[in-house]
């Protein structure tokens, strides 16, 4: 069994899709093993997004990670990393498939950062990583 950290986003949180993500998680038959409300700061996002630092997009990204609180939950399950990025859908909603939760829940609202309704951690490796930065 392995563990993932999913975010609900600013956008699923304005939008009251948490118990929609959380549901989704549940009826495939994970675990959620914690969860919280944080607020991230810059610093936080900046360590996180680590990999996304010098890109395009970052400033318009950490706007939108930070416009308003988001829901932390730490997953659990076998194979759940995998698992929750295909529950997820891909990146951009318009194309990401039926069926997802950014495929049926988002769209594209035409914003500088695409506003995805929900993060997961794309590796176990990443998925560590993650959950020691916002599960201090
Ligand atoms: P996440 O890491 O949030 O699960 P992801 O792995 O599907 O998403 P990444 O490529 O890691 O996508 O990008 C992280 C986030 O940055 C995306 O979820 C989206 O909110 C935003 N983003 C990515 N690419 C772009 C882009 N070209 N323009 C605007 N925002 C973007």
């Amino acid at each position: 069994t392995e563990q993932t950290l999913v975010l609900v986003k600013p956008d699923g949180v304005r939008r009251n899709l948490i118990g929609e993500v959380i549901a989704r998680i549940e009826r495939k038959g994970y675990s959620i093993v914690d969860l919280k409300f944080v607020q991230p700061n810059e610093s936080l996002l900046r360590e996180h997004y680590e990999e996304h630092v010098d890109k395009p997009f970052f400033p318009s990204l950490l706007e939108f990670m930070m416009s308003g609180p988001m829901v932390a939950i730490r997953v659990e399950g076998d194979r759940v990393v995998e698992g929750f990025r295909s529950l997820a859908g891909e990146t951009n909603p318009t194309t990401a498939a039926p069926g997802t939760i950014r495929g049926d829940l988002g769209r594209d609202w035409g914003t500088a950062a695409i506003e995805n309704v929900v993060h997961g951690s794309d590796s176990t490796l990443s998925a560590e990583r993650e959950l020691a930065i916002w599960f201090k």
